[in-house]
């Protein structure tokens, strides 16, 4: 309903989103999320636990989720595919060593929730997923949600986006059988690349660091995701 446009409404108008006491449910499971399940953990960067305390995970779950969405696990957004678990996401921001001014690329971007976090820790953030309807359903959450500096972009993250390369920082947020050579081309001098390698049921978290033009690798954990596909990834599933 609309007014004749002199002036407010006659009646206070709730606005868009949730009630004011579901907000602050979620807020307070979100606080035990960041303070138990992630800091607790061992994550210490006190910018990402506030980029995490402030991104509303529920809002990137499908709507018969949310009272899951601060769990510590990984839950399904459809097409097969999962958001992936707080304290992951938190090791693999944490690793990508963000200080604000960097241009990050994610690959993998599912419901875009680590493209949110990643935003408010980088000053621009690329992602590419390969699921054209996830995309599409990330990229308009995440407008609507006011992440303006997330680029969303349909296609095999394997290959990088070479038009906005190089890199600063590169996280894939599935499993992949081997580091993918574009990726590693496309990471800047002294960048970060954090990427899940192994077999498909069992992976390292690796952070891979540019340094001289080289790579060095440290194991950061054991994990499990969902396997990464396309030109370097497990084939087309
Ligand atoms: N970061 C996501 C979770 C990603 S789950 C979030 O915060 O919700 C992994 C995603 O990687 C899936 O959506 C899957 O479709 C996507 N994916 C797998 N292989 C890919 C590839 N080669 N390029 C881009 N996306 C890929």
């Amino acid at each position: 309903m609309t007014t004749s446009g002199k002036g407010a409404p006659d009646k206070p108008v709730r606005p868009a989103g949730e009630d004011p006491q579901a907000a602050a449910e979620f807020l307070e499971q979100r606080r035990a999320m960041v303070y138990e399940q992630i800091r607790d953990r061992g994550i210490s960067s006190p910018r990402v636990l506030e980029a995490m305390l402030a991104v509303p995970r529920h809002k990137f779950v499908p709507p018969e989720l949310v009272h899951d969405a601060y769990k510590d696990q990984p839950l399904p957004i459809g097409e097969g595919q999962t958001i992936s678990q707080p304290f992951m996401v938190a090791a693999m921001t944490e690793a990508l060593e963000l200080t604000g001014d960097e241009r990050v690329l994610e690959v993998g971007t599912g419901s875009g929730y680590q493209a949110a976090v990643l935003s408010l820790l980088a000053r621009e953030v690329y992602t590419v997923e390969t699921n054209a309807s996830l995309a599409l359903a990330a990229q308009q959450r995440l407008e609507l949600l006011g992440y303006t500096n997330v680029h969303v972009h349909t296609g095999d993250g394997t290959l990088g986006l070479p038009e906005f390369a190089p890199f600063d920082a590169i996280v894939v947020a599935a499993a992949a059988p081997d580091l993918p050579p574009p990726l590693v081309e496309q990471l800047a001098e002294g960048g970060r690349l954090v990427i899940p390698v192994g077999l498909p049921d069992q992976q390292e978290l690796l952070q891979v660091r540019k340094t001289g033009g080289r790579i060095a690798s440290r194991v950061l954990h054991y994990c499990r995701f969902v396997p990464l596909v396309g030109r370097y990834g497990w084939g087309n599933q």
